[in-house]
């Protein structure tokens, strides 16, 4: 399996818009934590959206998946503004450990978000498809407390492209793991992307992870909140974890997001 994009940075620029955020706001109580967010995603892109800790990264995130109402403007997608759950989106989060139900094997896990869209006699190839993209082709029987965590996330990734959704969003997902299964999963995420032909959402706080995988970055600004820059990464792809990170392009880029990021923890409100 390879990736397949040749230049996704440039040719999704024509595709059409699936997901919008127009002037998002929230506030916790008197804490404003979004103050007006704007950004598009068009379909087939992968968009990285990096900010510091407690910028309110997931807080977007969940805004956009209708998890958490927002104070103020809205998230539209494919047309509709998003007031509740959309049927085809679906979101990996960062802890693992609580989003596979303990009680179900991996299989059934997978299964359970499918009932609601796949007829039963659909459901077992399409299964095995997801498991073999993340590595764990003949896992669907054990439980999650029998995998080790970066097994637990390619399961989470698997749940979330069994559900064939339209656009992944994924929230700090390799955050808890440990470097050399991140770099594993980072390029599992790209690959299945190409091969499942899925937009995603990947917010992360490193640097690195978004300039890698992403055909955009979208940096915000620290609490209270705004996009500070949307940056194309025309990076060739396939994408290389040492020759894509070698390029002075790759370098360049880094240091572009880098000092937004340092500049954004040093005007951020203390909390
Ligand atoms: P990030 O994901 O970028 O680290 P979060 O969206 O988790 O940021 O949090 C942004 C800010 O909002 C933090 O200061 C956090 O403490 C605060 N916050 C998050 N969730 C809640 C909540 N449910 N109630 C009150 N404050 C919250
Ligand atoms: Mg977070």
């Amino acid at each position: 399996m390879t990736e397949t994009y040749p230049q996704a940075g440039s040719a999704q620029t024509a595709a059409p818009v699936l997901l919008q955020l127009q002037d998002l706001q929230k506030s916790y109580g008197p804490a404003q934590i979004l103050a007006g967010v704007d950004f598009e995603i068009r379909k087939g892109e992968f968009v990285c959206v990096v900010g510091p800790s407690g910028s309110g990264k997931t807080t977007l995130l969940k805004c956009m998946a209708g998890l958490l109402e927002p104070s103020g403007g809205k998230t539209v997608f494919e047309g509709e503004e998003v007031t509740e759950p959309p049927a085809k989106l679906a979101v990996v989060f960062q802890d693992y450990s609580r989003s596979l139900l303990p009680w179900m094997t991996i299989w059934q896990n997978v299964e359970l978000p499918m009932k609601n869209k796949f007829p039963k006699p659909e459901r077992p190839a399409r299964i095995e498809s997801v498991l073999e993209a993340v590595g764990l082709a003949g896992k669907g029987g054990l439980y999650p407390w029998q995998m080790s965590g970066g097994m637990q996330q390619r399961a989470a990734i698997a749940r979330g492209l069994a559900y064939q959704p339209d656009v992944l969003l994924m929230d700090e997902p390799f955050a808890a793991v440990d470097a050399q299964t991140r770099i594993e999963l980072e390029d599992l995420v790209l690959r299945v992307r190409a091969e499942f032909d899925t937009t995603v959402v990947f917010v992360t706080h490193d640097i690195d992870e978004a300039v890698y995988l992403a055909d955009r970055v979208i940096v915000l600004s620290g609490a209270p909140t705004t996009v500070s820059r949307n940056i194309a990464v025309d990076l060739p792809r396939p994408r290389d974890q040492r020759d894509t990170k070698l390029l002075p392009e790759y370098a360049r880029l880094r240091a572009e997001v880098f000092e937004l990021i340092q500049s954004a923890k040093s005007h951020a409100t203390i909390r």
